[in-house]
């Protein structure tokens, strides 16, 4: 494993070409652990001439031993890394918690979405078929699909595994070879992970991983030019970034970025059914979560006993260590923390209804990130805690008057990633969710556990492109045309 168990600050180095490798120039970034704010790690600070010797090595082996193998064969790699990571999971899931703070449980999940994703993608590799099409009869058009080439993948702190499982399985089982910049505040499983694909025998150069500074290594990665396809999950403004870098180099990048995501309440809903999913749909991962359902819009006839029942779980959620199972755990880093504070000072400010807020458990360490979860009702819908995404555990509630009104709020922000419809009524079910303009719409349900088989992805502001499902896996690929004359 590519850390040093002797030392109480364990040492990562990126993983390039098949080696454990120090950055060119040394450098090395601390790693503060968001539950006590105390120093655990340090992981390699990546440069620019590490993201160019890995681009090499992805290079070498996608011309050599990597695109030598079978679908097949890449396949069983992948099936056989789902398998490595299962062993590991107990190890995986406490490396994840005390690197990222998320309660023990969601490690665990994350690290079950990650060992699918491998599965799903494994066993999907050899069943990527191209097509044959009619054209003249002298002529026979066959279409194949085949890898971009070298995939450079960013990857946020968030859902550091499962976002590696989707958008690296994916690009593996494609034929593509692979660099990755994992978050520089959630490195570890990412780099434990590619040493099991290391020794489960990925040849060498197939996953090279370089960690590091997004601004550096980041940076480097977006815009060098042996890069033949970017994906990219993260902030809109970074996105905008790397889609300008990709341009430059005239190659695709998939932009899976924020979401500001509605849950539509009309009032003849099953509420037993529907409350604990509203509250669990910020609550999941301290709210730093893409999909987070962080508005809720609720028919003005059930406003008021929604905003009650909703706050009387509120009251009761706790923030703490993820070895306590708490409700969320700490926010990422000081610098979440103090942006999701300062949006609840603002939101204060302009007189916004505090409606319920939870606590911070007594025994959560003072030097850690913890947030209190505050439900804010009701909200108008032009607020900032309405339009703007707060990545914490912020929940803003909306009055609407009839179908049309939901839509328009629902589709009224420049996000588009997912939405929640809660209704009885079958046909306006199905007729809100086909208007809603996001990549995911979940009706009388919010989340799909990973929805490793779901394809997933936003409009607008949400980004382009989609990752997860098999649609993901088409999105590595491109395709060539061949044009045999035969008469
Ligand atoms: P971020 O954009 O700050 O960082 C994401 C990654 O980009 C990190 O690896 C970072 O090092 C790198 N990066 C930073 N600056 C860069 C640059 N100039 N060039 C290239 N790379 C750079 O985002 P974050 O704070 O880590 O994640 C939070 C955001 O990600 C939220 O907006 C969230 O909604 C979004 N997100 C979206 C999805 C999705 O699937 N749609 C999933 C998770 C997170």
């Amino acid at each position: 494993m590519n850390d040093q168990a002797s030392s109480a600050v364990a040492l990562h180095r990126n993983l390039i070409d098949g080696r454990d490798t120090a950055a060119s120039d040394g450098a090395l970034l601390d790693v503060l652990s968001p539950i006590d704010g105390l120093l655990f790690a340090r992981i390699a600070s990546g440069t620019a001439e590490d993201v160019d010797a890995a681009v090499k090595a992805a290079r070498a082996a996608y011309e050599g031993a990597w695109s030598r193998l079978t679908a097949t064969e890449r396949g069983r790699l992948l099936i056989k890394l789902a398998a490595a990571v299962e062993g590991d999971a107990e190890t995986l899931a406490a490396l994840e918690s005390r690197d990222n703070g998320k309660p023990l449980r969601q490690s665990r999940a994350d690290v079950t979405a990650l060992a699918r994703y491998f599965e799903y993608y494994g066993s999907a590799a050899d069943k990527l078929h191209g097509e044959v099409i009619p054209y003249l009869n002298t002529h026979f058009i066959g279409v194949e699909r085949v890898p971009h080439g070298v995939t450079g993948h960013i990857i946020p702190w968030n859902y550091p595994m499962q976002i590696f499982g989707r958008s690296v399985g994916a690009a593996l089982a494609a034929g593509n070879a692979t660099v990755v910049k994992p978050a520089e505040d959630a490195s570890l499983t990412i780099l434990r992970v590619a040493a099991l694909a290391r020794e489960v025998g990925f040849p060498e150069g197939a996953l090279n991983i370089v960690t590091g500074l997004g601004r550096i290594a980041g940076a480097a990665l977006a815009a060098h030019p042996g890069i033949d396809f970017l994906s990219f999950t993260g902030s809109p403004e970074t996105g905008t970034m790397v889609q300008t870098a990709a341009a430059k180099n005239h190659v695709g990048v998939t932009l899976e970025l924020g979401g500001k995501s509605a849950q539509v309440v009309f009032d003849d809903a099953d509420l037993e059914r529907a409350l604990p999913a509203l509250v669990n749909a910020i609550i999941q991962n301290g709210g730093q979560t893409c999909s987070a359902g962080s508005r809720l819009l609720i028919q003005r006839g059930i406003f008021k006993d929604v905003v009650d029942a909703v706050a009387e779980r509120f009251r009761a959620l706790r923030a703490g260590r993820p070895d306590r199972e708490p409700d969320l755990g700490p926010m990422i880093n000081q610098a979440q923390q103090r942006r999701v504070q300062a949006y609840l000072e603002r939101a204060k400010n302009e007189g916004l209804t505090v409606a319920a807020a939870g606590g911070i458990a007594s025994d959560a360490p003072a030097g850690g990130y913890y947030v209190a979860p505050t439900f804010f009702a009701p909200v108008a819908h032009e607020s900032v805690l309405s339009q703007e995404e707060v990545f914490g555990p912020v929940l803003v509630a909306t009055p609407f008057e009839d179908e049309a009104e939901a839509v328009r709020l629902a589709n009224g922000t420049a996000y588009g990633l997912a939405a929640g419809v809660w209704t009885r009524d079958a046909m306006r079910s199905t007729r809100v969710a086909r208007a809603m303009r996001v990549g995911q719409v979940f009706v009388n349900c919010y989340g799909a556990g990973g929805g490793v088989e779901l394809p997933f992805g936003g409009f607008g502001r949400s980004g382009h492109g989609r990752e997860k499902g098999f649609e993901g896996l088409v999105e590595f690929t491109t395709t060539r045309t061949l044009v045999i004359a035969h008469g």
